[in-house]
């Protein structure tokens, strides 16, 4: 099994060949399938003898791969899809294959050397100070855990005395793994701050609404969440307001960019993130719009200190790597052992250059903007909330639910796009993401005149 055989050879090499097919063309869209009709094709796969590498190779390719609807797909335009590029794509295959650690600097420097320049990068598009620094991980839903616990850590130890309950600021736009992290794994309480008419938190509602509050549940917040790009309305929250509102106060700015952080890297919109620059914790999703695979979320520290302080495993057998004060990935968040899931990013962006990615990220804008007046000027559809980046929200006049329904598996049968409805204020309707350059204006307008 561990043999390079003659037979391992003819699978890996097979697989890259197809790897290499799948980078070089459009992805087929492909679609979803129920878990019966798979098992009635596939079968079961795992035996004592093996199926050996050609029928595992087949049946990935056949009938398994088709039954994972392609998120880089230019018409995919959904939640929040995702394009990397090539060379991300392909640098991850070479991660896999070198076993690299991403733990700690002693088993990964030249890695971690490499993540922290990606993460440097970043850190100069939001302004943050030279002493900032962090780590990837999985996703945006641990970025805002691990941020959020350091937070915790931070007021723990330095504030004299402990509340009852600790509490943390968020508006109903806030995205689900914010309360997530507060509610079930931290047992912390929700401040709920109102948002404007597009759901957007202000300085002026967030002071307003812990005035409002009882002084000892005052006296539990140590946090206030800013979203830079919200997931349902790619709205960005008043983050200069908000920071000011927490620097008086003595709290912790957490920004959650993980979809829209992105949009720092273009000048066109980079004013809606002033005051970003005050963050103390700040996360970005490379496998959104910042064009890596799954699965990456750039976590960053103003002062990375006192997150070590909250993440740091002590064990006797690590001591080797935790007594020397070498950056330790590991200590920067709700992980220990780690994929480096920052190089694939970093890669692209050492190979491409900057100006390639500010370039990306201002086409998916351009063609939001356009998608925009495509909705506003078309009799039959009424964009619902003006777009700060790349969402939009709308609805085609006089339809009920179930017509979007049918609307949106007709386009998923016929492999023309897959977009689902959604919810605002309320009523069904539905919305288009885009992060993805490949995306056009008649990707869009295909989309729409099919809702006529
Ligand atoms: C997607 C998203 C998250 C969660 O990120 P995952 O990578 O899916 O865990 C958090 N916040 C916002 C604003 C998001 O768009």
């Amino acid at each position: 099994m561990h043999e390079y055989t003659p037979a391992v050879e003819e699978t890996v090499r097979k697989l890259a060949q197809l790897c290499v097919e799948r980078l070089a063309a459009e992805p087929p869209l492909s679609g979803t399938a129920a878990w019966e009709q798979l098992e009635s094709v596939a079968g079961k796969t795992i035996t004592a003898a093996g199926l050996g590498g050609p029928e595992a190779v087949r049946l990935w390719a056949e009938v398994l791969a088709p039954a994972c609807i392609a998120v880089d797909h230019p018409r995919y335009l959904s939640f929040i899809p995702g394009a990397p590029t090539k060379l991300a794509a392909a640098f991850d295959m070479l991660v896999s294959a070198s076993s690299v650690y991403g733990g700690s600097w002693l088993e990964g420097a030249g890695a971690a050397f490499a993540e922290n320049q990606a993460l440097r990068w970043i850190a100069d598009l939001a302004g943050l100070p030279e002493t900032a620094g962090g780590t990837f991980v999985q996703g945006g839903t641990l970025g805002n855990l691990s941020a959020l616990v350091a937070a915790r850590e931070s007021a723990r130890r330095h504030r004299s005395g402990l509340p009852r309950r600790w509490a943390v600021c968020v508006t109903e736009e806030t995205h689900s793994s914010v309360a997530y992290a507060l509610r079930v794994v931290m047992d912390v309480d929700v401040v709920l701050v109102p948002g404007d008419e597009r759901g957007r938190m202000t300085g002026t509602a967030l002071r307003d609404a812990v005035d409002r509050l009882p002084p000892e549940r005052r006296a539990g917040v140590f946090a206030v969440v800013a979203t830079a790009g919200s997931t349902n309305l790619g709205i960005v929250d008043d983050i200069a307001g908000i920071g000011a509102v927490a620097r008086d106060n003595g709290w912790w700015l957490h920004v959650d960019g993980a979809y829209g952080g992105a949009g720092l890297a273009a000048p066109a919109v980079r004013h809606l993130y002033d005051g970003i620059e005050q963050a103390d914790s700040f996360i970005v999703d490379p496998h959104k719009w910042l064009f890596g695979p799954f699965d990456s979320c750039a976590l960053l520290y103003r002062d990375p200190s006192l997150a070590r302080t909250a993440h740091t495993q002590h064990a006797g057998y690590l001591e080797a790597v935790t007594a020397d004060g070498e950056w330790n990935p590991s200590d920067y968040a709700v992980h220990l052992t780690r994929r480096a899931r920052g190089l694939p990013l970093w890669f692209s962006l050492a190979a491409h250059g900057a100006d390639a990615y500010r370039e990306a990220v201002e086409r998916s804008l351009a063609t939001a903007r356009a998608g925009a007046e495509l909705i506003r000027r078309a009799d039959h559809l009424d964009l619902l909330v003006e777009p700060d980046l790349t969402v939009l929200t709308f609805e085609r006049i006089g339809w009920r639910p179930d017509d979007y329904t049918r609307w949106s598996s007709h386009l998923l049968d016929t492999q023309q796009a897959f977009v689902t409805p959604t919810r605002h204020r309320g009523r069904i309707c539905t919305r288009l993401a885009l992060v993805n350059p490949s995306t056009t204006l008649d990707d869009l307008r295909l989309v729409l005149d099919l809702m006529r």
